[in-house]
């Protein structure tokens, strides 16, 4: 029995080995779970759910097979796929999860989130994302044409790596006193998240007791995968192998 947690896997034609890779996950070592929960960014972006793009149709059709196939399958927002939607759980028959959301495993409530709500110093980050995941703001934008909100998609990417390449690495990183407060606040002493790409357990001790941060990595270069089982969490690298 287990539970396994992936984020930022960024799918997307353009890395056909993370395809591959999660793909084989999901025909094989986590068809054993009792449970996969993907944290966000599973897509490199998702422009709505009438994208018919044969990359993100492929991995729709592989997540169906495998929630049909017995394990249950959760997807949390990530900053890139904000608007996976009901159409999108029809499509894969995985459950939409909010952000944050506390869950209780082996008798411990853990809060899951992506993590981009935590890297408060990021300002004009936060601007944006306090727009774009308004309704109104997303009701217009889902009601142009495919081929703009493609459009304005690999704009916005441009833009974002323009801004992750200028900005300090503290400002891209979740925020100690974010993640304390969000802890608090939540009565947890586990959070898993991901969207910095920094994999790590992080130890610490919140408000006198041991707490932990895990972050999961992503998988533009190689696979991250946390399992959670009786024996407590393994932060693991998926290593690929052969050429892309
Ligand atoms: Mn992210």
């Amino acid at each position: 029995m287990s539970t396994l947690f992936v984020s930022d896997l960024h799918l997307d034609a353009a890395y056909p080995a993370a395809i591959a890779q999660f793909e084989q996950l999901l025909q094989g070592a986590a068809r054993a779970a009792d449970a996969l929960y993907i944290l966000g960014d599973l897509f490199e972006d998702w422009v709505g759910d009438d994208d018919d793009d044969p990359a993100r149709t492929r991995i729709c059709t592989a997540l169906r097979e495998f929630a049909d196939a017995g394990t249950a399958c959760f997807v949390m927002h990530g900053n890139r796929d904000f608007l996976l939607g009901a159409g999108f759980a029809e499509r894969t028959h995985c459950v939409l999860l909010g952000d944050p959301v506390v869950m209780e495993l082996y008798g411990e409530r853990v809060l899951l989130t992506h993590g981009d709500a935590l890297c408060t110093a990021d300002l004009p980050y936060q601007r944006l994302r306090s727009v774009v995941r308004t309704p109104r703001w997303q009701q217009r934008f889902l009601r142009l044409s495919l081929a703009t909100r493609r459009t304005l998609a690999a704009a916005a990417r441009a833009g974002s790596r323009e801004h992750t390449g200028s900005a300090a690495a503290y400002i891209m990183d979740a925020d100690e006193s974010a993640v304390r407060a969000t802890m608090l606040a939540c009565n947890v002493q586990t959070l898993i998240h991901g969207h910095t790409h920094r994999p790590a357990v992080h130890d610490f001790a919140l408000q006198g007791q041991p707490a932990r941060r895990i972050v999961l990595g992503a998988w533009y270069e190689q696979g991250s995968l946390l399992r959670r089982d009786e024996r407590g969490y393994d932060l693991q690298v998926l290593a690929r192998g052969g050429p892309e």
